[in-house]
């Protein structure tokens, strides 16, 4: 037996401080995880967290350049600490979920608002607001023995020099061992997983050309350039 045409690479993220790479497995994202953002949304600020998927090809390794997506009027950022999982299971208890995570690296949710809108209001899925090509931006991933687990400290991104999300990790509703233990009672985690914790407040439109420089403490910083 032979595959029809070659099967698709495998999508790897760079490890901080290694040759080594991250195969990667599946993309989740949290939906609401900071309560500025929530409410920006004109959403609960106490409702548990959800989660969405972005397809692993959706991510752009190392940042640089950016297509604008196609289909829609307003393009949006989301700057994200996202874990980087070598460890799998499922319901996995919080008390234990660290255990899964290899390290974090900084990541971009960007998001077709116009689309999710409408997806709202529909009660459709998001998944053309937010699993389009070259949507998830994704740092190096930097290992547990550089960065630790970060539980605090800024969350920033900038387009043009100009501040617009400016957040701390405190913020977050839903710790990062306490998404993975409820996430993995919904789908069973593998290593090779990563998951975008969610955004602080200040989201806002991009244009081509714009240049995005988005960073967490700890774990330095993204730049993309939206062409
Ligand atoms: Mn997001």
């Amino acid at each position: 037996m032979s595959y029809l045409f070659e099967p698709p690479p495998t999508v790897a993220v760079a490890l901080a401080g290694s040759d080594a790479l991250f195969p990667v497995r599946r993309v989740y994202c949290v939906g609401r995880n900071y309560a500025d953002h929530a409410a920006e949304m004109g959403a609960d600020t106490r409702e548990p967290p959800f989660f969405f998927g972005k397809p692993a090809d959706a991510l752009v390794p190392g940042g640089g350049t950016v297509a604008y997506p196609p289909a829609t009027a307003n393009l949006q950022h989301e700057v994200e600490l996202v874990v980087a999982l070598a460890g799998g299971g499922r319901e996995v208890p919080v008390a234990r979920a660290l255990d899964l995570v290899l390290g974090y690296a900084v990541g971009i949710d960007l998001t077709r608002r116009d689309l999710q809108q409408a997806a709202k209001e529909k009660g459709h899925p998001w998944d053309m607001a937010k699993g389009f090509d070259q949507s998830a931006p994704i740092g190096p991933i930097h290992p547990l023995s550089i960065a630790g687990h970060p539980t605090s400290g800024a969350i920033w991104l900038r387009v043009n020099g100009e501040l617009r999300q400016n957040g701390d990790l405190r913020q977050m509703s839903w710790s990062v061992a306490e998404v993975i233990a409820r996430l993995s009672g919904l789908v069973t985690l593998a290593p090779g997983d990563l998951i975008f914790t969610g955004t602080p407040a200040g989201v806002s439109t991009l244009a081509r050309g714009d240049q995005i420089e988005a960073g967490v403490a700890g774990l330095g910083e993204l730049i993309a350039r939206i062409v």
